[in-house]
């Protein structure tokens, strides 16, 4: 048994995404599981007015995020 010490988001899924815009603060991970799910279908940047991520430094953190978490730990 794996002993359960990620964060997870309410729907079960591992948040690796910083929380906060690390500018201007604003908690921006709560946006990341709809962003990652609606820019398979949808423009981001409709996406991410739509979720109120309006600032470029707040985009930014979404748009530029690499999830590599699941890649890197089997060498933590
Ligand atoms: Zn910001």
């Amino acid at each position: 048994m794996e002993p359960e010490h990620e964060d997870k988001s309410p729907t079960g899924d591992k948040v690796m995404i910083p929380v906060r815009c690390f500018t201007c603060g604003k908690v921006v991970s709560a946006a990341w599981m709809d962003f990652k799910e609606r820019i398979q279908l949808e423009d981001p940047a409709k996406v991410l007015d739509d979720l109120g991520v309006e600032r470029y430094c707040c985009r930014r953190m979404l748009l530029a995020h690499v999830e590599l978490v699941d890649d890197l730990s089997p060498y933590y």
